[in-house]
């Protein structure tokens, strides 16, 4: 067989799409693989689906795959554009990833599986990837969450810290206290941390909170304070009430064991990106901060 032959079929990849070239470079540990298409092919606009023929193509673009052994892999294209009588010039959809992803989707998935196992900085060792594109593909997977999640805000909050990883990084975790979910995750535990999520919130959903459970920790008093309408009195001191749910809310948010993604035919459809996306999480701040 063939290498293209070889790589199309690992990529799954269909007619009109086929690959071109491959690329091995054993020194860097990496394989570089092209995809092209077939001429005359005609491809649906991206807005209305309807079929028209090749307007021309955009700058070659790389998205990193699953790696192939321990070689890291990289497909590269030019997408093919369209030019539409209603929506003008636009990018087709690709098979192999989402718009604006910089991965494709299987390493995307791959990726998230390792983020629910461990913390940001142990999925950039496991996967070679940096800590911003970790961040990238984490908030690609809420982003999608907010979509599919209806918007409703829990009338009973748990707050609570949890340290995130070695030397202290700290999260700020605010829980539905009635569903045992987590409902928001932000950077650090300053009050800044939780205004993001009030802040989100619309003026009836704020005022929508019945109570509010945390420790005496000032910033997050102070945060309640100036977000919600008589926060003062909303907030309940009683940490050991809210433990046990921010416990159990966290550890329903880990994949259940040995729960395969196989079969899956996009993210929108996978069991565990819809558990992730959908469920446990509906917003993840988007602060970033480096590992130390
Ligand atoms: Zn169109």
């Amino acid at each position: 067989m063939r290498d293209t032959d070889l790589y199309r079929q690992l990529l799954g990849l269909e007619s009109p799409w086929t690959v071109t070239r491959v690329e091995l470079a054993v020194k860097a540990q990496r394989v570089d693989v092209w995809a092209g298409h077939a001429d005359g092919e005609r491809w649906p606009c991206p807005e209305c689906a309807s079929p028209l023929a090749l307007y021309d193509h955009a700058e070659e673009r790389a998205w990193r795959h699953l790696d192939s052994c321990q070689f890291q892999t990289y497909l590269h294209a030019r997408p093919p554009r369209v030019q539409c009588p209603t929506h003008g010039v636009k990018q087709v959809r690709l098979p192999w990833a989402e718009e604006r992803a910089r991965f494709t989707t299987l390493f995307e998935r791959l990726a998230i599986d390792v983020l629910l196992e461990t913390d940001i900085l142990g999925a950039t060792r496991i996967l070679r990837i940096s800590w911003d594109e970790a961040w990238h593909i984490q908030e690609r997977a809420v982003a999608r969450g907010q979509q599919a999640k209806p918007v409703g805000v829990p009338a009973q909050l748990g707050v609570d810290e949890k340290a995130a990883a070695k030397g202290q990084r700290y999260l700020t975790l605010v829980c539905d206290l009635a569903q045992g979910t987590v409902e928001y995750i932000a950077d650090d535990r300053k009050q800044a941390s939780l205004d993001g999520y009030f802040t989100g919130l619309t003026e009836t959903q704020r005022e929508g909170i019945a109570a509010v459970a945390m420790d005496m920790w000032a910033p997050y008093v102070e945060s309640v304070r100036t977000h919600v309408p008589d926060g003062a009195s909303k907030i309940v001191f009683d940490r050991f009430h809210i433990m046990g749910h921010v416990g159990d809310a966290v550890a329903a948010m880990r994949p259940s064991r040995g729960r395969s993604t196989s079969g899956c035919t996009g993210p929108s459809a996978c069991p565990r990106s819809i558990r992730i996306a959908s469920s446990p999480c509906r917003r993840w701040n988007s602060r970033r901060r480096g590992p130390g």
